[in-house]
C-alpha cells in the first residue's frame, strides 16, 4: 500500500488540510478502481467501511492478488470533517460558500476533446487509453483557487481515469440505496446485488453535476464530441456509483465488514481483483427513476411522530408521520405523496415548514428539473 498526501490550498494562510489517497496494485496493469468515503463528511457509515477496505485491500495485494490499481480515499473530505457549528458537525455543505461538497464537479469532455486533436481510430481500446491520458491532462490543469475547489479537483483527479468509481455515502435514516446514471446500470446491478441495496435511483442528468456523473457520464458526452461510432468506437468506459450505506447512525463493525466484502466481490466480478466471481444472491429491488423519487413535505414546523418505517411500502396517502404543533396541539397526518418504497426519513424529530422529511421510491418518474436533494 501506497499513501500519498495531498495538500489543498489553505483558506487562509496557517489553515492547511490535506487529502490522503491509499494506492494497491500497479497503475497500468489492469483496471482501475477508484473508491471515496465520506464526501459529504459526517458520514461516518463509510468511513467504517472505509477502514475495514484498507485492511482487506491490504491483504489481498500482499497475496498478489490487485489485478490492475486501486485507489481508495478514506476520507474524502477534510475541510467538512472540520466544520462545526454551535457543537453541531456541518459536513454536507462548506460554510463559507455555502455549497455542496457533493456538486459542481467539472465537466472535462470539452477541454479533454480538444487535447485529443487527431480522430478516433477503429480501435476501442486505443481510443479508450487516449481518452484516458486527456482526462488526466484535463483534470490536472482545472484551476485551485479555494480550498474547495482544492478539493474538489484533487478528487477528481484521482478518479477521472478509472474504470470503477464507488462514492461511499450515507442518508440521514435510511435503507441502502444506491443513485447512477441510467446508461451504466446494467453493469452496476451485480453491486446492488452483492450489497443488498434495497433502492436503486436511476437519472441521466440528475442536476449540478455531482462526482459520480462527472466520472461517468463524461464518455457519452466525448462520443458525441469525437463523433464516435461502428467505425470508431468509444465505448462508456467508467461505471461510477454513489452508494448510500444506510443511515447516520448505522456505524457497526459487522455490516462494515460485509459491506466491505460486497465492494471487494464486485471488484473481483469486475476483474479488478483476481479470484473467483462469487454468485450473485437475488436482487431486492427493481431500480426506479430518481425523477419519481418523491419527497414527504412538512407543510409547516412540529413534532414529527413516525407512523412508518424505512422499508415500509406505502400507497399514495397513507399515513407516513403525525406533525403536532406543540402550542396548538393540533395534530395534520403527512401522506406519501406515492405508491413506492419509505427508503429514506429525517433523523430529527422537530419539522420546519417546507422541510423534506421522508423519501419514497415510486415507479413513476413524476419530477424534472434538479433532481438530487440539496
Ligand atoms: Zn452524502
Amino acid at each position: 500500500m501506497k499513501i500519498v498526501h495531498h495538500a489543498l490550498l489553505p483558506s487562509t494562510p496557517g489553515a492547511q488540510f490535506e487529502l490522503v489517497s491509499l494506492h494497491f496494485g500497479t497503475p497500468g496493469t489492469g483496471p482501475k478502481a477508484a473508491l471515496q468515503a465520506a464526501l459529504h463528511a459526517d458520514e461516518i457509515p463509510a468511513l467504517l467501511v472505509a477502514h475495514h477496505l484498507r485492511e482487506r485491500l491490504a491483504e489481498l495485494e500482499a497475496a498478489g492478488r490487485i489485478v490492475g490499481e486501486i485507489v481508495l480515499v478514506p476520507a474524502a473530505n477534510p475541510i467538512g470533517l472540520s466544520q462545526r457549528l454551535l457543537q453541531a458537525p456541518q459536513g454536507r455543505f462548506e460554510t463559507g460558500s455555502g455549497e455542496n461538497f457533493n456538486r459542481h464537479y467539472a465537466d472535462l469532455a470539452a477541454d479533454a476533446a480538444a487535447r485529443i486533436g487527431e480522430p478516433l481510430s477503429g480501435e476501442a481500446a486505443d481510443n479508450v487509453a487516449r481518452v484516458r491520458v486527456a482526462l488526466r491532462a484535463a483534470a490536472a490543469a482545472l484551476p485551485a483557487r479555494s480550498a474547495l475547489q482544492s478539493l474538489r479537483k484533487t478528487l477528481l483527479g484521482l478518479a477521472i481515469d478509472a474504470d470503477i468509481v464507488l462514492d461511499l455515502h450515507c442518508d440521514n435514516d435510511a435503507l441502502l440505496h444506491l443513485y447512477t446514471a441510467t446508461p451504466v446500470w446494467p453493469q452496476v446491478e451485480p453491486l446492488a446485488r452483492l450489497l443488498g441495496a434495497r433502492a436503486v435511483l436511476l437519472a441521466a442528468e440528475s442536476g449540478d453535476h455531482p462526482f459520480d456523473e462527472a466520472c461517468s457520464m463524461v464518455w457519452p458526452a466525448l462520443a458525441e464530441r469525437l463523433g464516435a461510432g461502428p467505425a470508431r468506437p468509444l465505448p462508456p468506459s467508467c461505471i461510477a456509483v454513489t452508494v448510500e450505506l444506510r443511515g447516520e447512525n448505522d456505524v457497526d463493525h459487522a455490516l462494515a465488514a460485509r459491506d466491505a466484502q460486497a465492494l471487494i466481490d464486485y471488484l473481483v466480478t469486475c476483474g479488478v481483483i483476481a479470484g473467483t466471481p462469487p454468485a450473485l444472491p437475488p436482487a431486492l429491488c427493481e431500480a426506479t427513476p430518481l425523477a419519481g423519487c418523491m419527497p414527504v413535505i412538512a407543510p409547516r414546523g412540529g413534532v414529527l411522530a413516525w407512523r412508518r418505517h424505512p422499508g415500509d411500502r406505502l400507497a399514495a396517502g397513507d399515513a407516513v408521520a403525525d406533525l403536532i404543533d406543540p402550542f396548538s396541539g393540533e395534530l395534520s397526518v403527512l401522506a406519501s405523496p406515492v405508491d413506492g418504497l419509505f427508503f429514506a426519513r429525517e433523523c430529527r424529530r422537530f419539522a420546519i415548514a417546507g422541510m423534506s422529511v421522508g423519501k419514497v421510491a415510486g415507479a413513476q418518474a413524476l419530477r424534472q428539473g434538479k433532481l438530487l436533494s440539496a
